[in-house]
C-alpha cells in the first residue's frame, strides 16, 4: 500500500476511489495498543476528496517501505530487463546511510540537539502554505517537540532541510488533541532557527 516510486501511501476513501496521499498529508499518528508483531499506526489522513479519513499502517510499512524495502520489479529501459526496484532504493539507502545521512531527522527542543527518527516518531502534521508543523516524539527523551519543516523533508527520505524552524517550548500532551489546537499553538508560538546536521 506504499508505492516507493511516488512516495505515495493507498488507503481507502468512503466516497470512492482510493486516495494516493504522501506522508505530510497525515494529520495525526497514534500506535495503537495491542498488536505489537507487527505494531499498527492508527492514522488520520488528508484525502483528495477534502475530508480527513482514518487508516492503519504497519511500523513495516512506516518506517521502512519509504526506503524502498517493498518496491517491487520494474523493466529498466536501456536493457528492457526487469530489474529490482527494492535491491535499487536500497542500495541507494545504504549509500546515504554510510555516508553519515539519515532518512529523516528533527531538532529536539530540551535536549537542544538534532536527532535522527522513523516516521513511526512522528506525532502530528499541521500543513501550511509554505512549512508544515511536524510534532515529534523523541525516540531517546520522548518529549514532544515541534518543527516547522518543509513538505520534501517529511515526504522524501534523506531530504532533510538544512535549516528548520524550532518551537521554543515543549509541548504538552493534549496541546495537540485536534488540529484546530495544534495550529492555534503554531500561531501563538515562537520560532528559533535551527541547523539539522547530525555530524
Ligand atoms: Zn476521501
Ligand atoms: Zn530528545
Amino acid at each position: 500500500m506504499y508505492d516507493a516510486l511516488t512516495a505515495r501511501y493507498t488507503f481507502a476513501c468512503p466516497h470512492g476511489e482510493p486516495s494516493h496521499v504522501a506522508l505530510s498529508a497525515f494529520r495525526r499518528l497514534e500506535r495503537l495498543p495491542g498488536a505489537a508483531h507487527p505494531a499498527v499506526y492508527g492514522v488520520r489522513f488528508d484525502c483528495a476528496c477534502g475530508d480527513e479519513h482514518p487508516g492503519l499502517v504497519s511500523h513495516d510499512e512506516l518506517d521502512w517501505a519509504p526506503l524502498g524495502g517493498h518496491a517491487g520489479s520494474f523493466v529498466d529501459l536501456m536493457t528492457s530487463r526487469t530489474g529490482d526496484a527494492a535491491d535499487e532504493l536500497l542500495h541507494t539507502a545504504a549509500l546515504h546511510l554510510k555516508a553519515g545521512e539519515w532518512p529523516w531527522s528533527f531538532f529536539c527542543y530540551p535536549e537542544g540537539r538534532p536527532r535522527p527518527v522513523f516516521p513511526s516518531a512522528f506525532v502530528a502534521v499541521a500543513p501550511g502554505e509554505r512549512w508544515l508543523g511536524l510534532a515529534v516524539r523523541c525516540p531517546a527523551c520522548s518529549a514532544l517537540s515541534v518543527n516547522l519543516v518543509s513538505r520534501g523533508h517529511v515526504d522524501v527520505p534523506f531530504a532533510n532541510d538544512a535549516r528548520i524552524g524550532v518551537v521554543d517550548h515543549v509541548f504538552a500532551e493534549d496541546a495537540l488533541r485536534s488540529l484546530e489546537e495544534f495550529q492555534a499553538e503554531l500561531h501563538s508560538s515562537r520560532f528559533d532557527e535551527r541547523r539539522l546536521d547530525l555530524a
